[in-house]
């Protein structure tokens, strides 16, 4: 039996799809502004991990993610540019290339980390028309005015609104804060299309039967959400933050029309964090602690760790080393440790020697499945996978194909760990095969000179039977 928490209930409950056998999972995408960074691809490797899970439990699993190219402003309050308009004049390009740019580069990223491309992929400015035809349901029914800025939502007219955060509206009414969008009837009220400034044309602006502007950012995920999964589906998954402001507000949208409860689970991963102080564990840029953000200097990419020598699938065994529910604090010594574990698991694959014909092992897989059900508790599923290699009195025919079949949840890529396969650059092959023309033509002052050059590139060559092999020396 899966069970899953629910940001609904605050409880972990038994999951039972809508249709039996089916999921509809919609997970929010990035703002594709710049790179991603690693605490954002935390949370999309919990959200890969669900669907593997879904996968393996039976489901027909229909995954559909956002990209967002327009309307996300640089502050929740509605207030402050659009992040893409900033990053376009940042790069000197346009908001459309830039959300090609970083979305191909999201892409990359997501391979590197063994993440699965969602069946359905949906970016934000290619519906922009299901966006207006949702506002124009709003406002049929009464839930939005207009005012200078745009058209605001009226979250006071939505009896259970913020029900999914539990908000404590009166609360924000009394702290609401000063430089809140002028005309805004209610501190939680939130923009669904906003008016392009009088005098001047955004590069991202639509006609609409309220004038020309943009969608704000939570209408985008309802439309679209509501577009390839219905009035009701099964999985809404995002980050933490999204719990207050996007993921509420995307409800009070879709639930003010249709009048039923749109999702049955809510899903949100925790934050990946810095240490507190920078512990001189050389976290990198990490300077003040608290949660990895776009903006500042607290940010690390996929690319970092490639610059520090770290396969990002550490990176993903590292995220899956605490629950998604738990904060998890970022520190190069913990990201290389799990580089060794995963040195320590090649090694061990690669001494099985991918045999085939075993089946899966019973003792080991239970455990390991227990725990991926029990909410998906990763921690105690790779407990189980060192279990399982421990255990000698095994064939290497079951261990093997019991980690394989582990691995279709963990996605570590057995399969394909192999010897190391060294990167060699053309150069340095192409002054090996010239050292090998010397030897043939017996001119070994030469050879003997190409040699020395390679070793002064950090190379060693190996000559065997079956030829010269090259090494990188250390
Ligand atoms: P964004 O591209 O900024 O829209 O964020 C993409 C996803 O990353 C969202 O689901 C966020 O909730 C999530 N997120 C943002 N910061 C972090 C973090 N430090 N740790 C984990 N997830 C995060
Ligand atoms: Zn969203």
């Amino acid at each position: 039996m899966l069970r899953l928490y629910n940001t609904m209930t605050r409880s972990v409950d038994i999951f039972v799809s809508k249709t039996e056998g089916e999921v509809g999972l919609y997970t929010c995408g990035p703002t594709v502004y710049a790179y991603a960074h690693i605490g954002n691809l935390r949370t999309y490797i919990f959200e890969d991990i669900l669907r593997r899970v879904l996968v393996e439990e039976g489901y027909r699993v229909k995954h559909v993610m956002n990209v967002t190219d327009v309307g996300h402003l640089v502050s929740d309050a509605d207030t402050g540019e659009d992040k893409m308009a900033v990053g376009a004049s940042r790069e000197g390009l346009t908001a459309f290339e830039l959300a090609d740019k970083y979305w191909e580069a999201f892409r990359h990223d997501m391979a590197r980390l063994h993440i699965l491309e969602p069946d359905i992929w949906c970016r934000a400015t290619e519906y922009i028309q299901e966006q207006i035809d949702l506002g124009l349901e709003m406002e049929k029914r009464g839930f939005t005015y207009r005012i200078e800025d745009g058209i605001y939502f009226d979250t006071k007219k939505l009896g259970d609104y913020g029900r999914l955060a539990r908000l404590d509206i009166e609360g924000l009414e009394a702290g609401a804060r000063i430089e809140m969008v002028a005309g805004k009837r209610n501190p939680t009220d939130f923009a669904v299309w906003k008016f392009s400034p009088k005098d001047e044309k955004r590069q991202m602006e639509w006609e609409s039967p309220w004038g020309t502007g943009f969608p704000g950012w939570h209408l985008e995920c309802s439309a679209m959400a509501m577009k390839h999964l219905g009035e009701q589906f099964d999985i809404h998954c995002g980050g933490i933050d999204h719990v207050a402001v996007h993921h509420t507000n995307e409800i009070a949208q879709v639930e003010c029309i249709t009048q039923k409860n749109w999702v049955r689970w809510w899903m949100h991963a925790e934050f990946l964090v810095l240490p507190k102080q920078d512990d001189g564990a050389g976290a990198g840029t990490a300077k003040a602690g608290g949660k990895m953000a776009k903006s500042g200097d607290n940010f690390l990419t996929v690319q970092s760790l490639v610059d520090r020598k770290i396969d990002p699938v550490a990176y993903r065994y590292f995220a899956l080393g605490a629950h998604y529910r738990a904060p998890l604090t970022f520190t190069w010594e913990s990201v290389e440790g799990a580089a060794n574990a995963m040195g320590r698991l090649r090694n061990r694959v690669i001494a099985l020697g991918h045999p085939a014909g075993g089946s899966v092992s019973e003792k080991h897989w239970a455990p390991f499945r227990q725990a991926y059900q029990d909410d998906l508790n990763m921690p105690r599923a790779l407990a189980a996978l060192w279990g399982l290699l421990r255990d000698d009195g095994l064939s290497p025919e079951d261990q093997y194909a019991t980690l394989l079949r582990m691995d279709r949840i963990l996605g570590l890529g057995v399969e394909s760990m192999k010897e190391e396969k060294v990167d060699v650059d053309q150069e340095i092959l192409d002054l090996v095969d010239a050292r090998n023309a010397a030897r043939r033509n017996k001119d070994f002052a030469e050879a003997d000179r190409l040699r020395d050059e390679i070793t002064s590139r950090g190379f060693l060559l190996e000559d065997t039977a079956e030829g010269t092999k090259v090494l990188p020396a250390g």
